[in-house]
């Protein structure tokens, strides 16, 4: 699933090819809120992300919005950019053309991709963007002290922090030589403070990472290839050397160094 620095440098490729542009035919296989009347004939004004959703703004400019697209991906929705007129296979949820020229494609085999019109309750109840000046250690640590349950379920709760999943908590942990597994409220407080700072340091990482793996595409790119403990069962560790290991939390895969994480 892509998680908050994939859907950063998706955000980012979009609006650089669409932004500006104006919607000049929608198809969706759910119509919601008479979404294809309100999105045609305007322009593309912004795309912000929260979380793991995409938020699309149309209207004349950004001071006249006329509609708001909210888009999640979910496990397996994909978006590509592909020229107008093609033919649309029947896994296409969603597609936008603009300017009569391409169109930005939502394609889901497993048909979980969600989109509406307007904001919705899913956003209110997000928790605190990771790199937003409100995610201080002291405002990380009182959650952390007051929780209950494992440490990593806990990172990944959106209500939590918003946009944190399972690859780049992985890489968190690992970074902050914390046990995925370990009680949160057990955690020292430098062992919390460690945790705040890694979590602000992996985020950008990740970011330039998969914009260097993906440059201007419009793709999300999920090999993942730059990770350190993620999907690496089996190798060695690349700080202490000893053999990753694969386990699962709370249904979650999940990759760890048993000697450097504690
Ligand atoms: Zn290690």
């Amino acid at each position: 699933m892509p998680e908050l620095p994939d859907l950063e440098v998706l955000k980012e490729n979009i609006w650089r090819h669409f932004g500006g542009q104006t919607v000049s035919d929608v198809y969706a296989r759910q119509e919601r809120g008479r979404l294809v009347s309100k999105l045609k004939n305007q322009k593309l004004a912004g795309i912000t992300r929260r979380g793991k959703f995409l938020i699309f703004a149309f209207g004349q400019n950004e001071a006249d919005l006329k509609a708001e697209l909210v888009l999640h991906l979910m496990l397996n929705g994909r978006l590509s950019v592909e020229a107008a007129g093609r033919a649309r296979p029947g896994t296409v949820l969603l597609a936008l053309e603009f300017d009569r020229a391409e169109e930005l494609r939502l394609t889901d085999q497993t048909f979980w991709a969600k989109y509406w019109l307007g904001a919705n309750g899913h956003l209110d109840k997000l928790g605190l963007e990771p790199l937003s000046d409100d995610f201080t250690e002291d405002w990380f640590a009182k959650r952390v002290q007051k929780s209950r349950g494992r440490i990593k379920p806990l990172l990944m709760k959106q209500e939590f922090i918003a946009g944190l999943g399972n690859a780049y908590t992985d890489e968190a942990l690992f970074a902050a030589r914390i046990d995925p597994a370990r009680e949160a409220k057990k955690l020292g407080a430098d062992e919390i403070a460690e945790l705040h700072q890694a979590i602000k340091k992996v985020i950008p990482w990740g970011i330039a990472q998969v914009k260097k793996s993906v440059g201007a595409a419009i793709k999300e790119d999920e090999k993942r290839v730059f990770m350190k403990v993620y999907r690496r069962a089996g190798q060695p560790c690349p700080r202490c050397g000893n053999i990753i290991k694969e386990t699962k939390l709370q249904g979650r895969d999940t990759f760890y160094c048993g000697k450097c994480q504690q």
